[in-house]
């Protein structure tokens, strides 16, 4: 399988680089799923739908034997397709050409991989179920998969299994990684309003600072994991913006915001971490004076692996690669593709990129050499599921 793939690899390598050339933010994947359906059709794929929660493309690939008889199995595949807001500093000669705009996180190569198996499935049809490709929209601003799946996609195709890999900075070209259960958190956001009342900076007990009530807040809210949450369990909780409406040194505003995210594995934990927050942040803010508005949102539920599901995952990889770990350390990130897996008993998988610039960082560089790679396990478990 390996020398089929490798044997289109200059038109998949020249697919990722258009793809990188042209990114386009979550769901205005537009220009992305209009070539990735023109693409599937040329492959003589069954069936290519377009338009899912907007920019989606399905396709669908007919084994030799009707899903359903003698155990066939029908197995998704799944690809994200969306950039990010950054600008990009790769230094690649096909750079993004949008502003501000870039696939910092190789998406584009995940498009083109998923395309990769596909040409490889429709010539090859060497499995007997049905491969079902998921080329989805808006992983990076979260809600992609759940809005396709929320559209009916899992009542129109009932998937036996389900499927996905991510490529990963610091991993060796060439290498997998995988564990079964937990392998990447839960993803909750969090935005807290602080009320004051505003003033001149030089006579502050005229006024009622918020900044101050958040510089409290702030501090406060370290104690949710040091405090309350097991030791033994992963959870971070990070403020990551603060913004008052401040209009100068010598003002008190009236207002501060601050944002940040939670991340953690297990329901348990990221109740008690909501409802930790809720209370220091209403009482710290009651006990300065001020009011304070908590909005919390579980973006991302955490991505477990089903442990059947994984040791075939990590079979098919062994099969085509010596560097495989089984026992990949769980990561704080997230994952939409946690949505499918909710519901359907699946895998995912960490491809490796070589060494470079990290995810979602302007100098990252997606590398074509692990193309291949991660193209073959995706026909992999076709091959080996279907
Ligand atoms: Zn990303
Ligand atoms: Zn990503």
């Amino acid at each position: 399988m390996r020398a089929a793939i490798e044997a289109i690899l200059p038109q998949v390598v020249a697919w990722r680089r258009d793809f990188h050339a042209h990114p386009e933010l979550s769901f205005a994947e537009h220009r992305t799923g209009a070539r990735v359906a023109e693409l599937l059709r040329g492959f003589g794929c069954d069936s290519v739908e377009t338009g899912w929660s907007g920019t989606g493309v399905v396709a669908v690939i007919n084994g030799r034997a009707p899903v359903g008889k003698n155990g066939r199995r029908r197995i998704g595949l799944r690809a994200d397709m969306d950039a990010l807001p950054i600008s990009e500093a790769s230094g690649v000669a096909f750079a993004s050409t949008v502003p501000g705009v870039m696939h910092a996180c190789g998406h584009d190569g995940h498009t083109a991989m998923l395309l990769a198996a596909a040409q490889y499935l429709t010539a090859t049809r060497g499995f007997a179920g049905q491969a079902v490709l998921i080329f989805q929209p808006g992983e990076e601003a979260g809600g992609g998969a759940r809005a396709m799946i929320a559209e009916g996609f899992l009542d129109r195709y009932p998937l036996d299994e389900v499927y996905a890999l991510h490529n990963m900075p610091g991993l060796a070209v060439g290498a997998y990684a995988s564990r079964p259960g937990p392998i990447m958190a839960a993803a909750d956001m969090f935005s807290i309003e602080i009320s004051g009342r505003g003033g001149h900076a030089a006579q502050p007990h005229l006024a009622l600072d918020p900044v101050m009530i958040a510089g409290h807040v702030l501090v406060a809210l370290q104690t949710v994991v040091a405090r309350n949450v097991d030791p033994l369990k992963p959870a971070v909780l990070s403020v990551s913006t603060v913004v008052s409406d401040g209009s100068g040194a010598c003002v008190v505003p009236g207002r501060v915001v601050l944002t940040g995210t939670v991340r953690s594995f297990e329901g348990a934990v990221q109740d008690l971490i909501e409802e930790r927050l809720r209370a220091v942040v209403t009482g710290v803010a009651a006990a300065h004076g001020g009011v304070a508005v908590v909005e919390y949102l579980r973006d991302a539920p955490a991505t477990v692996n089903d442990a059947g599901c994984a040791a075939q995952a990590l079979a098919v990889a062994r099969g085509l690669s010596a560097q495989v770990d089984g026992d990949v350390a769980p990561m704080m990130v997230s994952e939409d593709f946690s949505e499918f897996l909710l519901r359907v008993p699946g895998a995912f998988m960490f491809v490796g990129n070589g060494e470079g610039a990290l995810l979602h960082h302007p100098a990252y560089a997606f590398n074509d050499a692990g193309l291949p790679f991660g193209a073959a396990w995706l026909a992999g478990m076709v091959e080996a599921r279907g």
